[in-house]
């Protein structure tokens, strides 16, 4: 196994997911139990813990949801055909049977395999603010996850910010980063937009929103989403809202928003009430598309014909599962809406940071990389901190594999 070189990995002590007994979980308990000898009765004591475990999950999950109800969307969104009955629609119905029954649940939960966290921290090459002023305009550094940091047109701009150690409404529980964010939120330059693809955990971060809004000039979003913004703080002036094939030029710099197929919502209680997308970037003849979340439908082959074709798509692979096809896609699926776009190279992105599935950590990118060479797709794995030149973008290490998997 090789590993990237030493002097361009610094992980900063950062600690990983592992389990110290003093702090662990009672579901997590239940779980070391289950992989002690069996006793009957120890069985039904183990029932009995996850049950409970499950009761309490379900009461947080409730509380939080009641704390997270979103201001009551002051846009007119009748006007889009995106919204019906006071929630956003994606343009093919749900088939049945798309969403996880009670059994994926509760292994999602409860039954995980050990490999889905890696056993050591992701190396990360840190960034500090003088790379980052001597970096050439159309760099774009991969931060983590679904968050990445581009220089256009000599302003930066951020992709769906998470600098927080979990993606969750929780400070204490919840999916724990695998890696430090490359670069601090205070070491950061003045940021001239954020794009934000939709209300998730995973993609909108209250604090790191709270931490930007002071350095950021402005926030696209879809519609519904800013008014979330709003109540966090961020002044209404620095909010644009758009609807799918909508957008604004900044900078000279033109961003639009165009459809995804997914859904949005913080809790139990406002399901759907923000809009959800994916994003175009186009700095003069550079076109950059970004995935956003999406499950894979006709918008793609719509986008590619009305944009396409594209340099670098960054493209959602990870936290897929077939209990969920409708919202996640595929590696299959993420490579064939890369073609369906007329990308050219493809960075996958939403993995690497967060434990979101069943799948292996690192099973996105081995099976992008298989995929890539079947069907002739350019692929780029950028380590985290690393960047991409969009002007020549380069395949760059398989930093993944120097790692020891569980
Ligand atoms: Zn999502
Ligand atoms: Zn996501």
């Amino acid at each position: 196994m090789r590993r990237p070189p030493p002097e361009t990995i610094v992980t900063g002590g950062y600690k990983c997911n592992r389990v110290r007994s003093a702090t662990v979980p009672e579901w997590k308990r239940a779980r070391r139990i289950e992989n002690a000898p069996t006793q009957p009765h120890n069985k039904e004591m183990r029932k009995r813990t996850k049950l409970i475990a499950f009761l309490i999950l379900g009461i947080i999950i409730a509380m939080t949801a009641a704390t997270n109800i979103p201001a009551k969307p002051t846009g007119d969104y009748t006007t889009s055909p995106q919204y019906r009955d006071g929630h956003f629609r994606n343009d093919a119905p749900k088939p049945k049977g798309a969403d996880p029954d009670a059994g994926t649940m509760w292994d999602f939960f409860f039954n995980k395999p050990k490999n889905t966290v890696p056993s050591a921290p992701v190396p990360v090459k840190m960034i500090t603010r003088a790379d980052l002023d001597a970096a050439p305009d159309r760099s774009v550094y991969r931060l983590g996850h679904s968050t990445l940091l581009m220089k256009l047109q000599g302003s930066w701009w951020l992709t769906d910010p998470v600098f927080s150690e979990r993606a969750s409404p929780f400070s204490f529980a919840g999916p724990k980063r695998f890696h430090a964010p490359p670069i601090s939120l205070s070491e950061l330059p003045q940021i001239r937009g954020v794009i934000l693809s939709h209300d998730h955990y995973d993609h909108l971060d209250a604090a790191t929103i709270k931490q930007l809004a002071q350095k950021t000039d402005l926030f696209l979003t879809p519609l519904g989403v800013g008014e979330r913004l709003q109540r966090w703080g961020v002044p209404a002036t620095k909010i644009q809202q758009f609807d799918w094939w909508q957008g604004t030029t900044v900078g000279g710099v033109k961003f639009t928003a165009t459809p995804a197929q997914h859904f949005s919502g913080r809790g139990l209680r406002d399901g759907n009430k923000t809009l959800w997308s994916s994003w175009v970037i186009q700095d003069g003849d550079k076109k950059i598309f970004f995935s956003g979340d999406s499950g894979y439908f006709k918008g793609f082959a719509e986008i590619g014909k009305r944009f396409g074709p594209f340099d670098v798509t960054f493209m959602e692979t990870g936290a897929y599962n077939t209990a969920w096809p409708y919202v996640h896609m595929q590696p299959e699926e993420t490579v064939q809406a890369h073609i369906d776009l007329q990308g050219g190279w493809m960075v996958p992105i939403h993995n690497g940071t967060f434990d979101l599935a069943m799948h292996a950590w690192y099973e996105p990118f081995d099976r992008v990389i298989a995929l890539g060479a079947d069907r002739g797709v350019k692929i780029a794995t950028p380590m985290m901190g690393e960047s991409i030149d969009l002007n020549a973008p380069a395949a760059g290490t398989r930093w993944w594999l120097g790692m020891e998997n569980p």
